[in-house]
């Protein structure tokens, strides 16, 4: 094939098997490496779309495309994807019984395979080697590549294993893939492979999808009620530092009605395995958990990674809150953030007995707290830290760049906090130093005999409140630091200095009082039909379940949305949207078109708007809404749903569908004020009973068109509540 010719049936096959416009960043450079039969490196950020890099040129080579990869939950999830999209993959690990792994042998052995997974352990075992031979390799990929690596944060021994391929198959391409590796792993990962002449690609970490926060601990438990309320219906990810303390906060939201499951190393394999099943087939929406959970978890709508305690190291930080979002749609990572937090991880540390090793773990915690205090964009901190250049000012994509700020002068009162810090020696914390502004009789300040000293008490009409975060802006501005010494300590840079002895004024800024409410945007780009969208996922959740399969297997969030978002009404039309390759089209598309074409009816929608074809292109992180939070609020205040529309300026249908969403996540949500009379509700119960309730068109018809749309929704939704 000439090179035109190749790159013609690369983009051919990107839409056809798996149902994608355009490649992200890389993916087509990655490709053409592979297939010039060069060995490669890939690294990437997780979500970056690494295994495309690998299965489509599967899919123009000859023989078997040998992956390797570490996970085998993980495995399984690639495979179905793969047939799900009508591509020939297996995998091969310990689950599968000795028939099965025979089977899969021969299928590979007659060209029957085009992709062939793994696990590393499996190479050392005898004749697997012969097997392959037979099964004419053409391309080896090497998945999760720094668990070669003794100097990667994840070594598994198996993967040594892996310097036989080269030696036994020398003409084959390698390509090793990993979302996670220093410039020295990277160089290990080459050597320890023989990687001849590799290239490397390397990929940006800027997840763009994703909204960063940190948000005060001392309200903790109701903010993250808030924030799973704000998801619900949605996949969320808690993270906290210890295995009871997973317990404890699963069992606290069980016992306010939220459904969560904790997850630790400490639990049975089974219930592990079990609970992450669950998580994947949606059947439990909240997971708490320790950093023991994520690896072997490749779900990509998760849309809230919260952690509860603070992190030990940005590395983590990354690679954790790295698990939302993988799908592209925007996704939130929360993180609560008290000192305590510090002095409790400090704690730990100075048990280390390692001393080189204590040190980094001091330095990495640091870090962390820098990113907590910060007063600039946290996203360009980020990305700093991992040596990425990132220039703009405002992201878009931080509680630092979204939230609407308030400037003030904050002269005077810096001019106090930081006299007192001198004042007393540069040597004590944010506590005492706060204490003496105040004019505390503490037993500490008294004892220092600071009660003498002139400033004793020169902000004592502030609150201890207040004065914390006057001491983390002044930290942030960088006009104080924490001093290194064993005792927390503060001390005044030198911006510091030149603050105090040239009389300067200072304005800082601090969030807007309540200013949460955030504003309502999608990942597509402009309105998508709320409504929809939830009757497109309740579609796909039954035929997932009908299929045995995650729901994401059938179409993502983002395919879902476009829909929802462009109303494609022919097969032509949803062959447009990205995420619909033949094959999805050929499986599932006359049951997405049957909702579409019956809501647009049932709506008196305009016809098609889809324009050709979309671009995979979702937003720069939005903020995300509280808005079915402000509904809920309104129906418990017993308003009519015409009140409750006036009052948010939307339309009644859309506060219907609020409701049918609070309903559907099992919100209990006390509806009866907005019930017809009993005989006007049990004619309508009846044509649900006989007619089913996925439409209401057909209802209605049924009916002679003597209700409304909205007096049959909210029938419905009181009948789906009682059911
Ligand atoms: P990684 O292995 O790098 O973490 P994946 O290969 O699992 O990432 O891909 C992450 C998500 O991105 C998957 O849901 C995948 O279907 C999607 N994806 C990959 N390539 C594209 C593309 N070119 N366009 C749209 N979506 C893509
Ligand atoms: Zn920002």
């Amino acid at each position: 094939m000439t090179r035109m010719a190749l790159d013609s049936r690369v983009h051919q096959l990107l839409k056809s098997r798996f149902g994608y416009d355009q490649f992200r960043p890389l993916q087509e450079e990655v490709i053409a490496s592979v297939l010039s039969q060069q060995d490669s490196f890939v690294l990437m950020p997780t979500g970056g779309g690494k295994s495309l890099c690998y299965q489509l040129p599967a899919l123009l080579l000859d023989g078997l495309t040998l992956v390797v990869s570490p996970l085998i939950a993980l495995m399984k999830d690639q495979v179905d994807y793969l047939k799900a999209n009508g591509i020939p993959g297996e995998f091969i690990n310990s689950t599968l019984s000795a028939v099965e792994v025979s089977q899969i042998h021969r299928r590979a052995t007659l060209g029957q395979l085009k992709l062939l997974y793994v696990a590393p352990e499996r190479l050392a075992s005898p004749g697997f080697h012969d097997f392959l031979r037979a099964a004419n390799p053409s391309l080896i990929a090497i998945d999760e590549a720094h668990c070669i690596s003794e100097w990667g944060h994840d070594f598994r021994p198996d993967y040594r294993n892996l310097r036989t391929l080269r030696h036994s198959f020398p003409g084959v391409p390698i390509i090793a893939l990993t979302a996670t590796a220093t410039e020295k792993v990277q160089a290990d990962i080459i050597s320890q492979l023989d990687l001849q002449k590799a290239r490397v690609f390397l990929g940006g970490f800027n997840r763009p999808n994703l909204v960063y926060r940190v948000q005060r601990k001392d309200k903790a438990f109701p903010e993250l009620l808030s924030l799973l309320r704000t998801h619900h219906n949605e996949s969320s990810l808690v993270y906290c530092f210890s295995r009871r303390g997973t317990e404890e906060l699963a069992q606290s939201l069980r016992d306010k009605g939220f459904p969560a499951l904790p997850y630790h190393a400490g639990l049975d394999m089974d219930v592990r395995r079990e609970t992450q099943e669950k998580f994947i087939h949606d059947q439990v929406l909240i997971i708490v958990a320790t950093i023991a959970f994520g690896m072997g978890v490749d779900k990509p709508d998760i849309r809230l990674v919260v952690h509860y305690d603070l992190p030990k190291s940005l590395e983590g930080y990354y690679q954790e809150t790295g698990r939302a979002g993988r799908d592209g749609v925007t996704s939130e990572c929360v993180l609560f953030y008290s000192y305590g937090d510090k002095i409790k991880q400090e704690f730990f540390i100075d048990q280390m007995q390692d001393a080189p090793e204590q040190a980094e773990a001091r330095r990495k915690l640091d870090q962390v707290v820098r990113y907590c205090e910060l007063a600039t964009c946290r996203r360009r901190f980020l990305l700093h830290y991992f040596d990425e250049q990132w220039e703009q000012t405002n992201c878009g994509g931080c509680d630092l760049c979204l939230d609407p700020k308030e400037d003030f002068d904050a002269t005077v009162i810096a001019q106090k906090v930081m006299s007192v810090v001198v004042r007393t020696g540069q040597r004590f914390g944010a506590a005492h130093v706060i204490g003496v502004l105040r004019g505390s009789r503490a037993q500490r300040v008294l004892q220092s005999g600071h009660h003498q000293l002139s400033v004793y008490g020169i902000a004592r009409d502030q609150t201890e409140e207040y004065l914390k975060q006057m001491v983390t802006l002044l930290i942030g501005h960088g006009l104080l630091q924490r001093t290194n010494s064993e005792l927390p300590g503060l001390e005044l840079t030198t911006v510091g200095w030149d603050f105090l002895r040239n009389d300067e004024k200072l304005v800082l800024s601090v969030p807007k009082k309540n200013a949460r409410e955030r504003a309502a945007t999608s990942s597509v780009g402009g309105d998508l039909d709320q409504e929809l969208f939830q009757r497109l996922r309740n579609l796909r959740r039954r035929l997932a379940d009908e299929i045995g399969q995650p729901a994401y297997i059938v179409f993502g969030d983002f395919t879902l949305q476009l829909m929802a978002r462009y109303l494609p009404q022919t097969r032509e039309a949803l062959a447009r949207i990205n995420g619909v390759g033949e094959v999805k089209l050929a499986r599932f598309g006359d049951d997405f078109l049957g909702v579409i074409q019956a809501y647009v009816r049932e709506q008196g929608l305009p016809e098609e708007t889809t324009p050709a074809p979309l671009p995979y292109q979702p937003e720069t992180a939005a903020p995300r809404v509280s808005t079915l939070e402000q509904t809920r609020a309104l129906v418990a205040q017993k308003l009519s749903l015409e009140e409750i529309a006036s009052k948010r300026g939307f339309t009644v249908r859309t506060i219907m569908g609020h409701l049918e969403q609070l309903i559907s996540s099992g919100e209990e949500l006390d509806i009866e004020h907005l019930m017809p009379s009993p005989e006007r509700f049990s004619e309508m119960a009846a044509a649900f009973e006989a007619a089913g309730d996925l439409h209401l068109a057909p209802v209605q018809e049924r009916l002679a068109g003597r209700y409304t749309y909205e007096e049959l929704a909210l029938v419905r939704a009181k009948l789906r509540q009682s059911q």
